[in-house]
């Protein structure tokens, strides 16, 4: 599978926002984009004149590389959020919130989306008592993630558990630390997903 490799930090710089690609040190002054809150390059400072075009490129960038998925695979995403009943773009949302990526590290389990598809690669956790091995697998209501007897020693799973005190767990989930699982009690709601994105202009962009 192909892998993005470029530098985290370039990416939020790229995109204009912060994107928390890296984990704890996202809340501390080392930051890049707090330091530099400007385009990377040589001509990262520059004023351009912006098209509609590149304002809706940038928004789907930003959103795919947020939830750190490849161009084909966000493709299929809006493909399917076009089939489902409802807004488009709020649906495309609502199916990269529900990955187990994502859940893994809404739920404290990992301190990066990055690290979160990582450890679920590993075998780390189980959903509802199955060990499971796919980042992109869409969780539902009532599903339970859990970390086995075994892999509680993970050194990175007791790191996160301290970032999610400052991070916060969303409504639509229960996080129970202490005994290392977590429930989906409902579906995410458009409130829930606080990240800054405008989610019409990826419809508009796919909709050309
Ligand atoms: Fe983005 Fe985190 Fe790097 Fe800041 S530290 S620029 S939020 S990846």
């Amino acid at each position: 599978m192909a892998k993005y490799i470029e530098a985290k930090c370039r990416i939020c710089r790229r995109e204009g926002c912060k994107l928390f690609l890296k984990g704890d040190r996202c809340f501390t002054d080392k930051c890049a984009y707090d330091r530099r809150p400007y385009a990377p390059g040589q001509h990262g400072r520059a004023r351009k004149k912006v098209s509609d075009y590149a304002v809706q490129l940038r928004e789907k960038q930003k959103t795919r590389r947020a939830y750190g998925v490849l161009e084909c695979q966000f493709r299929g995403y809006f493909e399917k959020a076009e089939m489902q009943k409802g807004v488009t773009g709020a649906n495309l949302l609502f199916m990269l919130e529900r990955r187990l990526d994502n859940v893994v590290y809404r739920l404290g389990f990992a301190n990066s989306r990055n690290q979160a598809r990582q450890l679920v690669r590993h075998g780390i956790f189980t959903l509802n008592g199955h060990r499971v091995t796919i980042p992109s697998l869409q969780v539902k209501v009532g599903d339970i993630v859990a970390v086995p007897e075994k892999n509680r020693k993970i050194s990175v799973l007791a790191e996160a558990q301290e970032v999610i005190a400052r991070r916060g767990c969303p409504a639509w989930l229960e996080a129970l630390g202490a005994d290392f699982r977590g429930t989906v009690k409902a579906l995410p709601q458009r409130d829930d997903i606080q990240f800054p994105v405008n989610e019409q202009l990826i419809v508009e962009l796919y909709s050309k």
